[in-house]
């Protein structure tokens, strides 16, 4: 194992040691578990376990670099996909930072060679390893507190969708930081685990404001043309999308020449669909649809440490208040002694860092963090 791989793996094993933040999940005997291994390809999956204490202990034998439960439940977690008789799925939503688009991003990212380790700043031009001139190489970045708050907004949204418009009560809301960069959500209303894939695929589009009709809002095509006239729907405009277009044009059920004006402003039929598919993905929440629409997925498991940060995947019980670069850094503060490959500024416990230098002497969750975003190597 490498001398990176020690320091990290001896960093998390202290902490499955002294964790107090890994509960067992609903119905433990019924859901699949799996993890990664420091320096091995792939996952040990098709794991269950009986109660939480026994998972503990395989965590602190075995310290994998990163642990995974299904939200599924099976009858039988630990036989193939095939004959694990599939009993329902927890529903679960993902946000990431960096499927955001946020302009920040360019700033804190660095591109690390895939060949050889070499670690730069990024550039705009095809990638070339100055040390080794590889041309393959990982991105990674240091999230600042900009990619936090546009996470957490992202999460609010998607929240005011599950309880506003699905009708899921906020206390059964599980919100969690993944560990890296982004946010998991776990309903925990068992009503909706028997959804299949499809169903989930359409919570997904619904909330993500994807393929609303325009005539979900009244705009109708006149036939033989891309004329309009409008002519509102029975039911109204006072629930869901409905509503949140008709507030966003400022229009109510008796708005008919007002919304066939903004129609016709918009180039008829095909454009104002076009500007209304816009306007919808702008308002909805940006989810990874496949994470929620995956039934048979193993998924990071509340608790454990995210290789990818070395910060934990943890419970926020107040969005607006949590800051990962404190709440989520629990691992231990011995010395660990780093040779920087590249300067990095970042800030962790309430304390910001600016390394230039070529070694420096770090608290082990600072030294972890560094050498797992693949920035830094233990000395
Ligand atoms: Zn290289
Ligand atoms: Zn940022």
């Amino acid at each position: 194992m490498s001398r990176n791989a020690e320091v990290i793996r001896s960093a998390f094993r202290e902490y499955y040691f002294k964790q107090k933040s890994i509960h067992a999940p609903a119905a433990i005997d019924q859901r699949e578990f799996g993890y990664s291994q420091f320096g091995m390809h792939g996952m040990v999956r098709h794991l269950s376990f009986k109660s939480i204490g026994e998972l503990i202990a395989t965590l602190v034998k075995e310290v994998p670099s990163d642990v995974y439960c299904s939200n599924a439940l099976y009858r039988f977690p630990t036989l193939p996909m095939q004959e694990k008789q599939w009993l329902g799925a927890d529903l679960i939503f993902d946000i990431d930072g960096k499927d955001l688009g946020l302009p920040c991003v360019p700033l804190h990212s660095y591109a690390v060679c895939a060949a050889c380790g070499h670690a730069s700043p990024p550039d705009d031009g095809e990638y070339s390893c100055s040390a080794c001139g590889g041309k393959k190489a990982d991105h990674v970045s240091i999230p600042c507190s900009k990619c936090i708050d546009g996470s957490k907004k992202e999460a609010k949204r998607l929240i005011d969708f599950m309880t506003e418009d699905l009708g899921v009560e906020r206390q059964n809301i599980d919100a969690y930081f993944s560990g890296n960069n982004g946010f998991h959500f776990h309903v925990r209303d068992d009503s909706y685990r028997p959804l299949d894939s499809q169903a989930r695929s359409d919570l997904v589009g619904y909330i993500a404001g994807v393929g609303l009709l325009a005539e979900s809002v009244g705009v109708r095509k006149a036939q033989g043309g891309d004329d309009v006239f409008v002519k509102f729907p029975k039911s109204g405009l006072a629930l869901g999308w409905r509503k949140k277009v008709a507030d966003k044009l400022k229009i109510d059920s008796a708005s008919i020449i007002k919304l066939g004006n903004i129609a016709k402003e918009k180039g008829g039929y095909a454009g104002f669909k076009a500007e209304l598919d816009k306007m919808t993905r702008e308002m909805g929440a940006r989810i990874d649809p496949q994470v929620t629409t995956d039934v048979h997925r193993v998924f990071r498991m509340p608790g454990t440490i995210n290789s990818k940060s070395g910060l934990a995947k943890i419970k926020c019980d107040e969005l607006d208040s949590f800051d990962p670069f404190t709440d989520a850094c629990l691992l231990g503060s011995a010395k660990v002694k780093v040779k920087m490959k590249t300067q990095v500024k970042f800030k962790l416990k309430g304390e910001s860092y600016n390394l230039s230098k070529e070694s420096a002497e770090l608290p082990a969750y600072a030294a972890v963090y560094l050498i797992c975003k693949g920035l830094a190597d233990s000395a």
